[in-house]
């Protein structure tokens, strides 16, 4: 009797993730990268050393952008606990450049003027930029000692700065690059093509 009764009811209708094109496209329109060409071997994800501090494993990122889920991505750790060194991309078996992906979704944050999911990491890059933009060049005590009041820690990584010092891995003065006016070109054409203020 119960199981007719339950026979009789209409099947539940499963919800359906309809795939939304237009993030993928974009970016293989922006940065030549076809994330259609993933088919989730998993290879980036086992070899990535991030994935402990990741929401989202990079072969993840790859579906969740072929599906479209842009808030998603914006929202996500991933994409800024990422250290773009490119070992997913190298053993990506169809040449996707998965580290390029990851930072045209951190620059989309910045377009979007989304709220980065891990501030720290946003504000050091914004830092490093800026720092690069001026000669060309990090200066890497200028980095530091902005981006440590900024963010509260001022005296946290001093023994750390001063064995870089020591070991002359921390310049005292700037140095430049010779032909500033090229580089600061290269930065007002990013910028043109709506790249990061
Ligand atoms: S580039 Fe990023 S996602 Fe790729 S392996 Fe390195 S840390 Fe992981
Ligand atoms: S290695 Fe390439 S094909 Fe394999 S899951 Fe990662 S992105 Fe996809």
């Amino acid at each position: 009797m119960e199981g007719r009764a339950l026979s009789e009811q209409a099947p539940q209708e499963k919800p359906v993730l309809e795939p939304k094109r237009g993030l993928a496209e974009e970016i293989k329109a922006e940065h030549g990268e076809d994330v259609y060409r993933c088919y989730q071997c998993l290879k980036c994800s086992a070899g990535c050393p991030m994935t402990f501090a990741m929401d989202y494993p990079p072969s993840q990122i790859m579906r969740m952008v072929q599906l479209g889920l842009e808030d998603e991505l914006l929202a996500s750790k991933t994409i800024w606990v990422c250290l773009t060194c490119n070992t997913c991309s190298i053993r990506c078996p169809n040449d996707i450049d998965i580290a390029l992906v990851i930072d045209s979704l951190r620059e989309r944050v910045f377009q979007k003027g989304s709220k980065p999911a891990v501030e720290n990491v946003a504000l050091f890059h914004k830092y490093f930029l800026d720092n690069v933009r001026k000669r060309g060049r990090t200066f890497e005590g200028e980095l530091l000692a902005r981006y440590q009041l900024k963010t509260g820690q001022a005296f946290q990584n001093a023994g750390l700065g001063l064995r870089m010092f020591l070991k002359g891995r921390l310049g005292i003065l700037p140095e430049s690059v010779s032909n500033k006016k090229a580089f600061r070109e290269i930065y007002r054409r990013v910028e043109e093509r709506g790249g990061k203020k």
